[in-house]
């Protein structure tokens, strides 16, 4: 017991050395969130099936309707506070609030929806979510822990 080996090896999951936030801020930017360079999407909303640069697969996904949810959080809760302002203090005409926040909430929430999706996909790979796991072991050489 003096070699200084402890027995459990698992601790270190063997991903690429960046945390959760880079992969985060990666996916936001609609970037694989392995290598931040290839392109996560291969359409607005259709994640390609594994990233151009780096090959890591990408089709293990599974956002569903999670990011659609989060950008109608988000987007009510900027946006409510500045209606009931903007209508308190300035009080437009009605064909004015009936075309602006409409507009604004459409503008925003298609604004959002990428950048949030890659995030969520981010999400799923940093946690091995799905098939992600599967595929990192398949992959990851996992720098040779027993030397
Ligand atoms: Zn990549």
């Amino acid at each position: 017991m003096s070699d200084g080996n402890h027995g459990a090896v698992k601790a270190a999951p063997a991903r690429q050395s960046e945390g959760a936030g880079e992969a985060i801020m990666r996916g936001l930017r609609g970037r694989c969130p392995a290598c931040g360079e290839g392109r996560m999407f291969r359409a607005f909303l259709k994640v390609a099936a594994q990233c151009p640069q780096c090959g890591e697969e990408l089709h293990h996904h599974r956002a569903d309707d999670f990011p659609a949810y989060l950008v109608i959080v988000i987007v009510g809760h900027i946006l409510m506070p500045i209606v009931l302002l903007v209508e308190t203090e300035v009080t437009p005409a009605v064909w004015i609030s009936m075309t602006l926040w409409p507009l604004t909430a459409l503008v925003m929430a298609l604004g959002l929806l990428q950048p949030v999706k890659g995030a969520v996909v981010a999400i799923q790979w940093f946690g091995g979510m799905h098939g992600f796991e599967e595929s990192k072991k398949g992959r990851a050489p996992t720098t040779a822990a027993e030397g």
